[in-house]
């Protein structure tokens, strides 16, 4: 038992990147405002958001196919790659008004250019490709994008990937200079740092265990203090979850009706990593494929060339896999402890309809060494195992709800924003395009759960993300201006920009 009791205005549950950007935006827009974080772990960024968890691609649809789908009439719908891209744009703007307004360091230990490509082979894959790029050609988003299908420029676009190749059908590529690498660990941490210096207070080693609501309408958190091992009580008037694949857990003890019938399926991954300095130096880009038929969306395989700590490196994967588990670091119990009364109906339905997804991440979990380097070697022909490490990777926990177009037990593989009707709490769920979305979704949050102060707020929004509520696909020119100056900010033209 303790007999700590505190109350604030705002909660942040978990010290990933979500509740990073939360806690920047809110602390520019409401600085008065009291906030405390709980996280369970020892310090910033250890789960999802941690360099080593995901794959640090700066999603913005350049180079991931599985954005951009085929109509029945055989064209290219672009509208999602053109959405996240637009969202990255936002995260790019918000990014650089931190660095200009010096609340935090040197960029270069965030963000680095890197070139973006998607890879494909066969006959049906290249002339997908072909539509795709000529699709998004002609939106100022993609300005810059090539597409080769000769054989001899591929090997100057990614000689480790044609050197020892065998061309026996056809082959094509797109390639856009830029894409991004992020590490969105070094992000939340630099993030966190700024926080501590605006007296954001932030609790290490403390895990939320229940929410409940008082009697005079504040959320009151029953904390567990790992470093004393006692029980502490903290209310506040608005509580984010943002406790990654731990939101889902506590969105339910919260019992607002807008967290029934939704449940999770968690998804885990691994990466292989070189340890190679020779092979590393060989490649130089983020080179997405296709997903192989039956494989969920998130286990599309890329070999991403990545910067960690300042060194480049060389990741494949991931290997989507099955673990019960919510978090890398949860229980085998996560799983069964999410089904509940409510939400067992739909559990079930997504059970019998993603039976094949199912069966797909058990036989991922299953793979030998030799059968994830025998995958690598679509990319790398003459790739060596003993060049390479296995990292686990991040557990996913992807929504299932009931929808009008999929029915019951349908499996989302977007995020989502779950907040009460009164906007006193919010969780988010989801983990994709995921990191690189951050501001777009917190500012959903606070539009959700804020519309009061949107009106106040909207000047200094647009004052740290100058998008903020346009397109930019239908303001060319301002994309330009905006592009040309965040690159700028954030050392990310390095070579003449397209857009300069
Ligand atoms: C394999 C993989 C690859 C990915 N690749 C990319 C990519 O290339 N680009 C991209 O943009 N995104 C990518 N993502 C998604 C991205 O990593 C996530 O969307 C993002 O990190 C989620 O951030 P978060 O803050 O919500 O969660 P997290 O970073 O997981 O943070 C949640 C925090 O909450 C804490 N917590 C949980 N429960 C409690 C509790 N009860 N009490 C206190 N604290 C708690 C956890 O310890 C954790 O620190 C990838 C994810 C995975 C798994």
């Amino acid at each position: 038992m303790s007999n700590v009791q505190t109350k604030t205005d705002v909660i942040l549950i978990g010290a990933g990147i979500m509740s990073a950007t939360l806690g920047s935006l809110l602390k520019e827009l409401a600085p008065e405002w009291e906030i405390k974080v709980f996280e369970s772990l020892t310090d910033a960024g250890e789960e999802s958001s941690n360099e080593w968890n995901n794959a640090g691609t700066g999603h913005s649809a350049l180079c991931e196919l599985n954005y951009t789908s085929e109509k029945a009439d055989g064209s290219i719908d672009i509208t999602k790659a053109v959405n996240i891209n637009e969202q990255f744009q936002l995260s790019r703007q918000f990014w650089s008004y931190l660095v200009n307004s010096n609340l935090i360091g040197n960029p270069k230990d965030f963000i680095m250019p890197i070139p973006h490509m998607s890879l494909v082979q066969g006959d049906q894959n290249v002339s997908f490709l072909k539509k795709r790029f000529e699709a998004l050609s002609k939106n100022p988003l993609f300005k810059g994008m090539e597409f080769s299908d000769d054989p001899n420029k591929l090997k100057d676009w990614v000689p480790l990937i044609m050197n020892g190749r065998k061309v026996t059908e056809p082959i094509a590529a797109t390639k856009i200079d830029e894409g991004t690498d992020v590490n969105f660990g070094s992000l939340t941490r630099m993030l966190f740092d700024h926080l501590k210096t605006k007296n954001v207070e932030l609790n290490y080693r403390h895990s939320v265990k229940n929410i409940k609501r008082t009697s005079d309408g504040l959320w009151e958190l029953k904390v567990q203090n790992l470093n004393t091992g006692l029980t502490e009580y903290h209310q506040a008037k608005f509580v984010f979850i943002g406790a990654g694949g731990g939101s889902l857990p506590l969105l339910q003890k919260t019992g607002i009706p807008e967290s029934k019938r939704i449940g999770g399926f968690p998804v885990s991954g691994l990466f292989m990593v070189c340890n190679n300095p020779e092979v590393i130096e060989q490649h130089h880009g983020k080179v997405y494929g296709k997903a192989k038929v039956g494989a969920p969306p998130m286990s599309v395989p890329h070999l991403d060339t990545r910067y960690i700590g300042n060194k480049k490196a060389l990741l494949f994967g991931p290997f989507a896999g099955f673990s019960p588990k919510f978090l890398k670091t949860g229980s085998n119990l996560d799983l069964i402890g999410s089904v509940k009364p409510n939400n067992i109906l739909t559990m079930l339905a997504a059970g019998v309809k993603e039976m094949a997804l199912t069966k797909y991440l058990i036989q991922q979990v299953m793979l030998s060494n030799e059968k994830r380097v025998e995958e690598l070697r679509e990319f790398i022909p003459d790739a060596k195992g003993e060049d390479w490490d296995i990292v686990v990777a991040g557990q996913r926990v992807q929504v299932i709800k009931d929808t009008e177009a999929g029915g019951r037990g349908t499996l989302q593989f977007g995020t989502e924003v779950v907040s009460s009707s009164d906007g006193t709490v919010a969780a988010l769920l989801g983990a994709s395009p995921g990191a690189s979305t951050a501001v777009h979704v917190m500012l959903e949050v606070l539009e959700k759960c804020f519309p009061d102060q949107m009106n106040a707020w909207e000047s200094k929004i647009k004052e740290m993300i100058p998008s903020y509520g346009m397109s930019l696909s239908d303001n060319p020119a301002f994309f330009e201006k905006i592009y040309a100056s965040t690159s700028h900010t954030l050392g990310l033209s390095e070579k003449e920009s397209v857009y300069n």
